[in-house]
């Protein structure tokens, strides 16, 4: 009489908790490849409709020249606007690669989520932000200033 000694195995499979680093950035790239395109779209279209022959009304007002040299210089500021945009979102695609971004370009603190989240292509974080408008505002004046007095 032969008795089995049943040799119970108790194979416990640990699973590998993989904690993966969860690439945050990757979804401000896929925001900012997307205002890229949509940007780079924008200021192509305008660029090519810019108005400089003014408005092919009949009514020989003058008001309506005005209102076509206003119509002009605003799509001039618009474009301006988002080149500077586009600008600045293909410096934060490039920051994303570097592994810059994030963080505020002048005082090296991270800037938040939420920030981030609002505009993707913050090079600040809010307080420099604040002081970045502040001196941009002094400098507008100082040109406004320096075109009066000529
Ligand atoms: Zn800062």
């Amino acid at each position: 009489m032969a008795s089995k000694v049943k040799t119970k195995k108790t194979t416990k499979a640990k699973k590998k908790s993989t904690k993966s680093k969860k690439n945050d950035f990757e979804k401000y790239r896929q925001e900012l490849l997307k205002y890229r395109d949509e940007l780079k779209e924008a200021v192509k279209t305008h660029a090519a409709s810019l108005p400089d022959t003014g408005m092919t009304g009949v009514s020989g007002d003058s008001s309506d020249h005005a209102s076509a040299d206003f119509s002009a210089e605003m799509f001039g500021l618009l474009l301006e606007k988002q080149a500077g945009t586009l600008e600045l979102v293909e410096k934060a695609l490039k920051k994303i690669d570097s592994g810059e971004y994030g963080v505020c370009e002048e005082c090296g603190k991270p800037i938040t989520a939420k920030r981030l989240k609002a505009l993707p292509w913050a090079r600040f974080c809010l307080d420099c932000q604040d002081k970045q408008d502040r001196i941009e505002q002094l400098k507008k004046v100082r040109r406004q200033f320096d075109e009066v007095t000529g």
